[in-house]
Parts: C-alpha cells; structure tokens; sequence
C-alpha cells in the first residue's frame, strides 16, 4: 500500500536521498518542509499517514519534538523521529511525545521501510483499540442508561399499581365487613349502597387489569392492526356526543371537521378509540369545569390530523419530554386520578398505525395533544383501497 509521507528535515542532502528512497519504496511524498514551525500546517494540508521528523532543525526554528508535540495535539497521526545521535536528554523529551518509531541517520531502504510498516502498523492497532475501547464505554453508558430506565419504570409500575389497588381494596374490605357486622340494622338502601360500592370497586380493579393487559398487548409484536373502512366524521361525532354526556355539561365540547365530508378512509377502529378517548378524557379530566375541549379532524399533506385541544392545567416543559412513557404522571396531575398507561398504550396504538403523536403544552395554558395518521382512502363499492393519488390533496 503507497502510504502519505510528510518529511521534516532540514538538511538538504538527507532530505534528498529520503525522498528518493521513499519513492523508490512506492511511498508518495505528500509534504516534504525544512521547518518544524511548518509542519503543523501541513499536516492540516496534506493529510498524510506518517510524519517522519527530525529531531534536531535550524538554529532559529522550533525543534522537531516541539513540532511534533504540536502535531499530537490536533492529530491523530504517527510520527517517527530522525536522529543522527540524540542525547539522552534529548531522548527523554522525544519519549514524553509518544513517538512510532526512530530513525537512526545514516540508514538503509530496508530499515527505513521496516521503520515507517512497523510504526503505521502500530498506529492503526492502538486506533482499533481506542475505536473498541469506546464503543465498549459507550455500550456500557447504554446499558445502565437502560437499566437506570427500567429501574424508574419498575418504581413507577410498583407506585401506580399499589396506590390504584389501595383505594378500591380498602373500600371492599370496609364495606364487606360492615356488611357482614352490622348488615341488621342497615336499612335496605345502605345495604344496597355498601353492594354498590364493593361492586364499582371490584370494576375499577378489573379495568386497571384490562388496561394492563391492553399496554402489555399494544407493545406485542403479535398484536393485530385491523384497519377496516371508517366514516371518520361520523366516528369523531359519536365519540364526542359520549364524552359530552360523559362529562355531564361540564365541560362544552366541539368538533370541526376539515372538510365537512370526509370519504370513507382505512383505521384500525378499535385502536383509534383508544386513541382519542384517552385523549378527550384526558382533557376533560385536566381541565376545570366550564372548560372548552376541541376534537378536530382535518386531511393535510396526504395525512390524517387529529387533534385535541383543552383549556386546563397544561403540562410542565420538564414533564413533556416524559409524557409517553409508562406510567409517567405529570407533577401537577399528583391531585387527579390517573394510571400514567393512557398516553403511552396510546402512543402504541398510534404507531400500529404508522402514524405519530405529538404534544404542545404550557402549565396554566391548556393543552394541545396530535395524532398524525397515514391516509389511505377507501373506495367505495371497492374491496380494494384506492392510492392517494386518486383524491386531490384537501389543504394543506
Ligand atoms: P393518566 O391520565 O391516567 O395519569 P395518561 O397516560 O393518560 O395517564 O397521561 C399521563 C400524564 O400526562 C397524566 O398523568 C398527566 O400528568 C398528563 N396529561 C395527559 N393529558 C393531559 C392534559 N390534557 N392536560 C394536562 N396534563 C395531561
């Protein structure tokens, strides 16, 4: 392999039958300077693959090792030094720049050949080295970055579960044993009222198991997307006419749909119920009563939008890079009832789509949470979908 060759040397004839012989050898001389002080700057130019370097330059130059230190400094290149006969001193101070090799003047093709293979050699196995001995570092930073994850996820998984469990268990066990106490001199109705209360607890239980067992099976690679033809405007309609009775006029509901007739298009719908609900739960839930919530709907560069909109405690900057995780609960949601497994079983359902979410938010500002769904339209009367290219672009 015809190696680059940098020569710094001062004397003229030296320099001469160096060159001569490094071509001879097939080396390409890519520098050839005089000065220590201009070795630096070629370097930087020519790039070469090793620095041959004398030890001792011109009266009023800098030296070869300061040249060199320079060198190491800025670039990863080995340098062998040329010295006719360096004093100890002189040795001790080329040893602190870590030099490849040394060259010992007057010498041989054969020895100057073996010098520079030995030194680019050495040089390239102590470069794998560093290469292995960083990716190890990184692959260990990896490592505990995701065990320190994992670790965060189990506290949280451990906080939600036992203090989800801890209400509804404490209320079956007051109101069974209250039951089983003093249930003759209870009047029917709190009776009833102590069954109802074990019963909305039991279902409260069995909902935080479901929706463990929807997250566990949203991250499965199992799972089945099932997109089906869906009237999206209708769908969006019915969601919301639930959600407004849900929140019993708390709250005013909206939906804008762009344009007002959508045609029929392909979404898993299981997946999007889940996806907006949680959304339009979420933001009724964090929102004072008389808040706005706006569910809109529109078609923007072959893609699906969809968007919720609420006026309610918002989110913290810190929080919002945390948000889809699993289990993770905003600072200032400490007071309202939540699982922190919406959003994220949320975000799995999104994805299964292809499609992405995201969230702009302020604390005090309200919210603004957005779906964006791959198009795909469905015509009508076909089993096949149809291209987008089949349907002009609606806005953008
Ligand atoms: P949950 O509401 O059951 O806690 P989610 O996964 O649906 O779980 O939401 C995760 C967290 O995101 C919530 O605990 C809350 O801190 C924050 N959050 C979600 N939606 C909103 C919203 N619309 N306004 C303010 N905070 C929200």
């Amino acid at each position: 392999m015809s190696h680059r060759i940098l020569v710094v040397e001062d004397e003229a004839i030296t320099r001469e039958v160096l060159i001569e012989q490094l071509s001879d050898l097939g080396y390409v001389v890519v520098g050839v300077t005089a000065f220590g002080s201009e070795a630096l700057s070629l370097v930087a130019k020519t790039q070469p693959d090793i620095v041959l370097m004398d030890i001792k330059l011109g009266e009023n130059d800098v030296d070869g090792i300061t040249a060199a230190s320079w060198i190491k400094e800025q670039f990863s290149v080995p340098i062998v030094y040329l010295t006719a006969n360096a004093d100890a001193d002189t040795l001790d101070r080329a040893k602190l720049t870590e030099p490849l090799g040394y060259i010992l003047k007057p010498f041989s093709e054969r020895s100057l050949q073996a010098s520079i293979e030995t030194a680019i050699y050495n040089h390239q196995q102590i470069q794998k080295s560093a290469d292995c001995n960083q990716k190890a570092a990184t692959s260990m930073r990896q490592l505990l970055e995701t065990e320190k994850e994992l670790s965060q996820l189990k506290d949280r998984v451990i906080a939600t579960i036992s203090h989800e469990y801890k209400t509804p268990l404490a209320v079956i066990l007051s109101s069974s044993e209250l039951l089983r106490e003093y249930r003759h001199r209870f009047s029917p109705e709190q009776i009833n009222n102590h069954f109802d209360a074990i019963r909305n607890s039991v279902k409260l239980l069995s909902d935080l198991v479901e929706e463990l067992t929807f997250f566990k099976q949203t991250q499965s690679k199992a799972f089945v997307y099932d997109p089906q033809p869906l009237d999206l405007a209708d769908f969006c309609q019915d969601l919301l006419m639930y959600y407004q009775l849900a929140s019993n006029g708390r709250h005013q509901l909206q939906l804008k749909v762009q344009p007002a007739s959508l045609k029929p298009v392909l979404l898993d719908k299981k997946l999007l119920r889940y996806i907006l609900s949680n959304l339009l739960s979420n933001a009724i839930k964090y929102s004072p009563a008389g808040g706005q919530v706006t569910l809109s709907c529109a078609l923007v560069e072959q893609q699906i939008v969809l968007s919720v909109a609420d006026q309610g405690i918002g989110i913290d900057p810190d929080d919002l890079q945390q948000l889809f995780k699993p289990f993770f609960r905003a600072h200032n949601a400490a007071a309202i009832k939540g699982t922190g497994m919406g959003l994220s079983i949320a975000k799995n359902c999104v994805e299964l789509h292809g499609g992405e979410i995201r969230v702009e938010s302020q604390p005090h500002q309200g919210s603004l949470f957005s779906v964006y769904l791959p198009l795909v339209w469905v015509i009508e009367d076909a089993t096949e979908p149809s291209t987008n290219a089949d349907y002009p672009e609606l806005s953008k």
